[in-house]
Order: structure tokens, then C-alpha cells, then sequence
């Protein structure tokens, strides 16, 4: 019997893999992202920023566009062995490292509970009155095909919202992970990294990874390797849906 599911388990991963390699091989001649004035991204926990929009991130910033990140959960649920408060607290600092190191000023944390997002939490109202603030021109939020309830929710939290943003794009964390192939290949852009940004997001991911809590897990969780290793390819992939 562990044989047996040790084997589903390869052959997952070998789907998986080939799956990324080909939506990789299929997105080289997709059209480069145009990154906008003032855009904002929709992370709904501390490392999703990175994970997905790194590449952008720096892009962005580099072209002097206002960048405004707001992380949606307080992204407590990532070890078991912890308070809950100490999970916040580490993985607060962590982003607000990386923002630092990206120069990033615009950073909010929201008290959404890790893995318990919903429609009528009272953060919701939050998020709205900020993003009311802020005016983005772009908006970044995870795939519909991440496969992971905070991450797919983030589209229904803004709905009320949407005709105030003129362009919404998708991106991908988790998207890598999972099987589907429902891809909408022409809403389909590209941001191509620089050597330089590909170095920084990869040390970026390094950094979230290896920041460890006593017991030796990482603070952010552990997460499957296919996933960090189709993160770190030198295009990352958004969807344009509006
Ligand atoms: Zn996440």
C-alpha cells in the first residue's frame, strides 16, 4: 500500500512537471505585460507578492510606477507548533524585509484569518475603503486556477470595486502546482526578468524559505518543490482579465 502511494505520488510529480514545462514552452511568444502608473497587488499571504509578481515588482519600481502591496491574511495557519501571534508577527517582518529590499514603501496587512477567508468578514469592508484610497489603474490577484480557497476568493472580494479598476490580471503561485489545463491562452502576457531581477527574485525566495523557526520549518510553511521551482523560471505568467 506505500508503495502504491509513494508511485501516485511520483507520477503526480511527473505530471506535474511536464505541465509546467509545457505551459513554459507555450508562453514564449506571448506579448510582454504593460505595467501601468499606479498598480496594486492583492497578496493573500506574506510571500504571495513574491512568489507570483516578484519579477513585476521590481520592473515597476524600476520605471518608477507607484506599487501598493496589501497582504490579505495575517497567514497564521502556516506551522502548527506555534502561537498564533508569533506566526504573525515572524511572517510580517519577513515581508516587510523583502519590501525593503525591493523598495517598497506602500505595504498593508490585513487581518483576514489564514484560511478562513470569506465574503462577509469585516476585513472586506477594510479592503474596500483602501482600495478606494489607493486608486489603482492595475490589479494583480492570484489565478482562478490556484486551487486554494484564500487565493481563488480574492476576485469575489472585489467585485463590488471592479468597474473602478481598468485592468485586472491573474497570477500564478499555486496555479503551478495544480493539474488544469483550462488556460486562457490569448488573455495570456508575459513578464520576461532581467538577469539582474531573476537573481533578486531568486534570492527573494531564498530568503522566505530558509527563514526558519526554531524547530527547523520554514515560517512561510513547506512548500512542494515543484511549486518554488516553476516560481524561479525566468517569465512569469499573468492572465489578463479585464
Ligand atoms: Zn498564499
Amino acid at each position: 500500500m506505500e508503495l502504491f502511494v509513494s508511485l501516485k505520488h511520483k507520477i503526480k510529480n511527473v505530471m506535474r512537471y511536464l505541465r509546467v514545462k509545457y505551459i513554459s514552452l507555450k508562453i514564449l511568444g506571448k506579448p510582454d505585460i504593460q505595467i501601468r502608473k499606479r498598480i496594486l497587488i492583492l497578496a493573500p499571504h506574506p510571500d504571495d507578492e513574491s512568489i507570483g509578481c516578484c519579477g513585476l515588482i521590481q520592473r515597476a519600481i524600476k520605471e518608477r510606477k507607484d506599487v501598493y502591496i496589501i497582504i490579505l491574511t495575517d497567514g497564521s495557519a502556516s506551522l502548527d507548533d506555534y502561537a498564533k501571534n508569533q506566526i504573525i508577527n515572524e511572517r510580517r517582518s519577513l515581508a516587510r524585509n523583502v519590501a525593503d529590499r525591493l523598495n517598497i514603501t506602500k505595504l498593508f496587512f490585513l487581518d483576514f484569518p489564514d484560511g478562513k477567508m470569506r465574503l462577509n468578514h469585516p476585513e472586506v469592508e477594510k479592503l474596500h475603503t483602501l482600495m478606494k484610497e489607493i486608486h489603482p489603474e492595475q490589479v494583480f490577484i492570484p489565478s482562478h486556477l490556484e486551487g486554494w480557497s484564500d487565493h481563488v476568493i480574492v476576485k469575489r472580494l472585489i467585485k463590488e470595486l471592479w468597474s473602478d479598476i481598468s485592468e485586472v490580471y491573474e497570477y500564478c503561485v499555486w496555479f503551478w502546482y495544480y493539474f488544469s489545463l483550462r488556460i486562457d491562452w490569448k488573455s495570456t502576457y508575459v513578464l520576461r526578468m532581467t538577469r539582474n531581477e531573476h537573481r533578486n527574485k531568486k534570492r527573494i525566495l531564498e530568503y522566505y524559505t530558509s527563514s526558519l523557526s526554531p524547530q527547523g520549518n520554514p515560517w512561510i510553511g513547506v512548500l512542494p518543490s515543484i511549486l518554488l521551482r516553476a516560481n524561479i523560471q525566468k517569465d512569469e505568467l499573468y492572465f489578463k482579465i479585464k
